[in-house]
């Protein structure tokens, strides 16, 4: 296959023999049949491969996996009907009761709540750094029972970069995995097993999907941690499984070891598979990612530039505009872009804000980013009102922050749209 990721968008994942139908066909069943009850024991003892019920695998689910692990350049990967529950899987796949996480602060308000809230009440502990921490503060974060680092390669909403080789070192030196959600950039603009990321995790509900038509998520493991080097703090993936008959997954089942973990013990017990359908939409979707993505990058720098060039607006963060903050490590972690969203402020309180909101016409106020259709959130008014002052500040997300993702209509009309609305609100700038 190719080395551009905008020709596997394309190509990967499905290869159709002769006469075969084109496109990858949608397996819509529960159930496989098999003419041997031996045939079908094996397949439950993980000695032989195969599908035998849709809660654990499906041959249209796993095609798009297989499209999306290329697009990563991963050596395994899986749906997941969320990328809540992709994220959940991928952390406790290897954290267990007495665990511990270190996390970057800067990440999605649901993330935040999982790690914070419902893990810890699993007994998993965490604790946050900022993205920004120096060396020592990161070093200072980890304790015995830590089993993982995570944070996200573009932060959804802050929009901070995540600086891989510092979390990638500080995970590697403590012998632990480094997991990054990777749903902002993408694999078109970014590819984090690159830069020393060990899992690769995704919200395909945004730009993969891109419609605002599927939820779902998607874990790729590059297969490159070495659980056996690491024994001791991984007893799951290195000591026998009995609920599947002493089978050890790190030794059993090589680079594709945390995949098949996940899918037999936390897709056999909480059972978040996405429906075939879903995963055939979004993987339609993800033929043309590739140009999705250079049109939502160049909107989102034009109208950066604009709001940047506009006396009504407090500040503007994205970090491909050259002067952001986080631009150099854009530069270098996705020289050919970062994403289509883009934060700013807007001035005189929350009145003034909801305000400016309710004046917009064609974009949208949703709970939703990187879709085809412009759209804009106040998250301190919504996915972010759970947080504290301070919370709120270490995620990243000011009082006055306005998150607008943009779309790829013309640029024109999101522009026209936003000036509008800050006319009626504060007034035209004055010649
Ligand atoms: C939306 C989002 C999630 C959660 O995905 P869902 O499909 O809504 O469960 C996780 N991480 C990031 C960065 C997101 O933007």
């Amino acid at each position: 296959m190719s080395e551009h990721v905008d020709t596997i968008c394309v190509q990967g994942g499905y290869q159709p023999g002769n006469g075969e139908s084109r496109t990858p066909p949608i397996i819509q069943a529960t159930t496989f049949k098999y003419t041997s009850s031996e045939q079908m024991s094996r397949l439950f003892d993980l000695s032989e491969s195969g599908y035998f019920y849709t809660r654990l695998q499906n041959p249209t689910n796993d095609t798009v996996a297989a499209k999306i692990c290329e697009m990563e350049g991963g050596a395994a990967a899986m749906l997941t009907s969320s990328g809540q529950a992709a994220n959940f899987f991928a952390l406790f796949n290897i954290c267990n009761e007495g665990d511990h996480i270190v996390a970057s602060s800067a990440i999605y308000g649901g993330t935040f709540n999982l790690i914070n809230v419902t893990m810890r009440k699993m007994g998993v502990a965490c604790t946050f750094v900022s993205p920004d921490c120096t060396d020592a503060e990161l070093e200072a974060a980890f304790q015995p029972n830590t089993k993982a680092v995570f944070g996200e390669s573009i932060a959804n909403p802050a929009l901070i970069v995540l600086d891989f080789a510092k979390f990638a070192d500080a995970a590697h030196r403590h012998g632990v995995p480094l997991i990054v959600d990777n749903t902002f950039p993408t694999p078109v603009n970014c590819r984090p097993i690159e830069f020393g990321v060990d899992i690769v995790t995704h919200a395909t509900t945004k730009y993969m999907d891109g419609h605002g038509s599927c939820v779902g998520g998607a874990i790729v493991d590059s297969g490159n941690f070495d659980w056996m080097a690491h024994a001791e703090k991984y007893p799951g993936m290195t000591t026998p499984d009995d609920s599947y008959h002493g089978v050890v997954y790190a030794k059993d089942f090589g680079k594709a070891a945390f995949i098949t973990k996940a899918t037999a013990q936390l897709m056999r017990d909480f059972g978040s598979t996405p429906s075939p359908v879903n995963s055939w939409i979004m993987g339609m979707h993800l033929e043309s990612l590739g140009v999705r993505i250079e049109r939502h990058c160049a909107n989102a720098l034009a109208v950066a530039e604009t709001l940047q060039a506009d006396p009504r607006i407090s500040w503007v963060n994205f970090p491909g505009l050259p002067g952001d903050k986080y631009h150099a490590l854009a530069e270098k972690y996705m020289p050919n872009g970062t994403c289509g969203v883009i934060s700013f402020g807007v001035p005189g309180g929350r009145e003034k804000v909801s305000a400016f909101l309710d004046h917009l016409k064609m974009i949208s106020i949703a709970t939703h980013v990187a879709d085809a259709r412009s759209c804009v959130l106040y998250p301190a008014g919504t996915t972010h009102r759970q947080l504290t002052e301070q919370q709120l500040e270490e995620a990243g997300v000011g009082i006055d922050l306005v998150r607008l993702s943009c779309g790829i209509e013309n640029q024109d009309d999101i522009i026209a749209d936003l000036k509008q609305a800050l006319d009626a609100v504060f007034g035209p700038v004055k010649a």
